[in-house]
């Protein structure tokens, strides 16, 4: 390989998304997917769509899911952005609002996507240490000079931040944007979009991936001023009018709407997650305590790693993060209540041998 090629091969270390394991039977509880399926309406929908409309293009505007994401998150339609995934969104977002030169801030430990896209667009960051509780050291983004990213609740760890300590970063960032990762909110949080038409340096994002089980389907949105929007839409329209596909279209349409279906799978997600909490942790486990549909736990005195393993031997696929910090613990996926016990079970048997 010539040398110019090597450099462009070695430009970013890409981000390493959780295994998608091939085998069948196992229980997957590593990527903080839905265990249930989508609502009925959203499949109903995609037969009939797939049928009438498939041979056509989708609308480069995506005026249908603007209007049905405003209606359902009570904002007006020019300030919702539709991408291909949160993590889309989130990739246009690091390029309209955030500066070459200009240092921004997320938390360490975080989502780690967003170092990977900083550094593809050759941006520089500023990890800021999270508290040893783990939560985010609100002051420490205040006053940042590029512009500040974190998700609420945080990822891997759960850990919520009141929306009252959001609202303290918008106030000491007036002429940067804050961009707020929504990615788990319905699990337990209050969102931040009620405050986009205070805070006109707001970006909220969300995802239809994990509350509405459509992870397959990618949809995110971002919420914010319009201006904002716009600096989206232009930033979308230069690499690709069509990134939203029309089964993908018809599908989010109808998964916001049926709002008693994502109502009651989300309840179903946050009673397990409770129960799980309470069974680890008369088992030894510390659980630090989550707003999301997954939990970041770590045993006593048996080390993650070797859990991991085991479990992995089980068919159970965890996450675990080989790095400083939180090498100590792993986080588990909510599940259905099957593989909850299952899960407990096998803990049971693993912490007895
Ligand atoms: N933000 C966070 C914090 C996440 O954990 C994820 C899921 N890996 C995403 C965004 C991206 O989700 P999606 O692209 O499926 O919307």
């Amino acid at each position: 390989m010539s040398k110019f090629w090597s450099e462009i091969v070695h430009l970013t270390d890409p981000y390493v998304p959780g295994e998608q394991p091939k085998q069948q039977n196992i229980i997957k509880l590593n990527t903080n997917e839905n265990p249930y399926p989508p609502s009925p309406k959203v499949l109903a929908a995609l037969r009939e769509g797939a049928n009438e409309y498939l041979r056509l293009y989708p609308s480069p505007t995506v005026d249908e899911l603007l209007q049905a994401a405003a209606k359902q998150f009570a904002v007006s339609p020019d300030q919702v952005f539709v991408g291909n995934g949160s993590d889309e969104v989130l990739a246009f977002a690091f390029l309209a609002f955030f500066t070459k030169g200009e240092v921004i801030r997320f938390p360490d430990i975080t989502y780690s996507f967003y170092s990977v896209y900083a550094k593809l667009y050759g941006l520089e960051y500023e990890e800021v240490p999270l508290l040893p509780d783990f939560t985010i050291p609100v002051e420490q983004f205040f006053d940042s000079e590029g512009g500040v990213i974190f998700p609420n609740p945080n990822a891997p760890t759960g850990v919520y931040l009141p929306l009252a300590a959001v609202e303290e970063v918008l106030v000491h960032n007036p002429n940067k944007v804050v961009i707020i990762d929504e990615a788990y909110i319905d699990f337990g949080g209050e969102s931040a979009i009620r405050l986009i038409n205070q805070y006109d340096n707001l970006l909220v994002i969300q995802t239809l991936s994990k509350s509405r089980s459509l992870a397959g389907l990618r949809i995110g949105f971002a919420f914010g001023n319009k201006e904002l929007i716009e600096g989206l839409n232009r930033i979308k329209n230069s690499f690709n009018s069509y990134t939203i596909d029309r089964l993908a279209i018809i599908g989010a349409v109808a998964a916001l709407e049926d709002t008693v279906y994502f109502a009651e799978t989300r309840e179903k997600i946050i009673c397990s997650r409770e129960k799980v909490a309470a069974q680890l942790q008369l088992l030894g486990f510390t659980i630090l305590e989550s707003k999301a549909n997954f939990l970041f736990i770590k045993h006593n005195l048996l080390p993650a790693e070797v859990l991991y393993t085991k479990l992995k031997e089980k068919g159970i696929f965890v996450r675990y993060f080989n790095k400083p910090r939180i090498c100590e613990y792993i986080r588990l996926t909510i599940g259905n209540e099957e593989e909850m016990d299952r899960f407990i079970h096998e803990v049971k048997v693993i912490l007895h041998t």
